[in-house]
């Protein structure tokens, strides 16, 4: 079965509202099992918006609106929603009575206005709604559902979990969507598509999304069956030979981010970990500690960002900077082991680079060196990144990362 979502509300078009309610409707259509085909943003313009109802219900068995279905002018959902279907409104005094007893309850008068939320389309189901005065409606219209829901998040929630998802569980035939992520740092777009894509076209069913970010790949594929187990096994049959063809490079198959596999070789190794960052001022560290529990292997960090701080803090020699400059594999290499030797800890990781605008002491900008740290000596790594300054930090830290994690794997770099 196919939904479709109409997030009504010409404040949602504007850069300071976004719609929520759709996520949250999404996720829990995919529970169902049910995929959403589209989704849209419809302003407070009650032709369109009867347009684009027209549509939905011609092309999607599940239909949903959020939104308008206030007291005011600009609230044209119900009256949208009555003309695509060619369907009358009808005033229901209970609804208006119930109403004027909630403003009574809190000593105000209702507004005439209000009135005009005790319209339903003739032939709705009423779905009361105990956090606002905005009744929702469920229509049945030939093989369709269409809801129309409230659209402060917390009413929609409540609404829909209390009153349209029973409804939905009887309707939508037993499916499970299920969605397996791995994910694979240090590899182009374009190269792990050439890979894996004559494993994963073969299939319609999983549906497989790449999305890239800064050193970052994700793999999802999405699998629609009748069981867990069916969807289990699809998943398996798609996801084992992606990763015989790409190994060790994937680092998560359960969608955690890099910081997280490297805290858990850390934690399995017993190891500890301190970090000396130049260009990526903290980020690395940021990373690090964003993941509970990371005190128990991540004992600190410096951020040196002038030459003066590498030398006071980190003990980096001045000829090491005046002979070959803040940014070279000499100086990355004396952060690491100049915070591992203050630290005290099993690895450290350093950071230095150019992240830009500017070139400076004429290193190309995306220029970035890291280096590892352990009681066995010292490996540092050059890359030439491009993009803008928060990319190549972005790169830069991602990079460190992967780097620790191949050591504790014993990974070739
Ligand atoms: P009300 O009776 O409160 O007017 P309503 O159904 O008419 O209810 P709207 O007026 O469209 O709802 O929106 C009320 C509030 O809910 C606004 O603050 C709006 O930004 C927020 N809201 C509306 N739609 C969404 C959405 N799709 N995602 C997130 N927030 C939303």
């Amino acid at each position: 079965m196919n939904a479709e979502i109409i997030a009504v509300g010409s404040e949602l078009l504007t850069p300071q509202r976004i719609d929520t309610n759709s996520l949250f409707l999404t996720g829990e259509l995919n529970n169902l099992g049910v995929e959403v085909t589209t989704k849209c943003v419809v302003g407070d313009d009650y032709e369109r918006l009867a347009d684009t109802v027209r549509r939905a219900i011609a092309r999607s068995e599940i239909v949903l609106l959020s939104g308008g279905l206030g007291p005011t002018e600009d609230d044209v959902t119900r009256e949208a929603v009555a003309l695509a279907l060619d369907r009358k409104l009808v005033f229901h005094p209970e609804i208006s009575d119930q109403l004027e007893h909630r403003f009574r309850q809190t000593n105000r008068k209702m507004a005439e206005v209000n009135k005009r939320q005790a319209f339903i389309i003739a032939g709705a189901e009423i779905l009361p709604n105990d956090r606002g005065t905005a009744p929702g409606q469920w229509i049945d219209e030939s093989n369709v559902s269409i809801m129309l829901l409230p659209g402060p998040p917390h009413e929609l929630k409540a609404m829909f979990t209390r009153q349209c998802l029973p409804r939905l569980e009887r309707l939508v035939p037993k499916q499970v969507i299920r969605t397996l992520v791995m994910r694979v740092a240090g590899m182009a777009e374009s190269d792990l598509d050439q890979a894996i894509s004559p494993v994963y076209k073969k299939y319609s069913n999983p549906v497989t999304t790449i999305l890239a970010a800064d050193g970052d790949i994700q793999i999802h594929l999405r699998a629609r069956c009748t069981s867990e187990a069916e969807a289990r096994a699809l998943l398996a049959e798609v996801a084992g030979p992606i990763e015989l063809v790409l190994g060790d490079r994937i680092y998560s198959r359960n969608g955690e981010p890099l910081e997280v596999t490297v805290g858990e070789l850390l934690k399995k190794r017993n190891a500890t970990l301190a970090v000396a960052e130049s260009c990526t001022g903290g980020l690395l560290a940021q990373r690090i500690t964003t993941v509970p529990g990371s005190s128990n292997y991540f004992l600190g960090g410096f951020v040196t960002y002038t030459n003066r701080m590498k030398i006071d803090w980190l003990g980096v020699r001045e000829e090491t900077l005046l002979q070959h400059g803040a940014v070279s594999s000499e100086t990355a290499e004396a952060m690491a082991v100049g915070v591992r030797r203050r630290a005290g800890s099993t690895f450290a990781l350093s950071i230095t680079g150019e992240a830009g605008p500017e070139p400076a002491e004429n290193v190309p900008v995306g220029t970035v060196y890291v280096a590892l740290a352990n009681d066995t000596g010292c490996q540092v790594v050059h890359r030439q990144f491009l993009g803008d300054r928060a990319r190549i930090r972005s790169f830069a830290a991602q990079m460190a990362l992967d780097l620790l994690r191949k050591k504790c794997t014993q990974l070739a770099v």
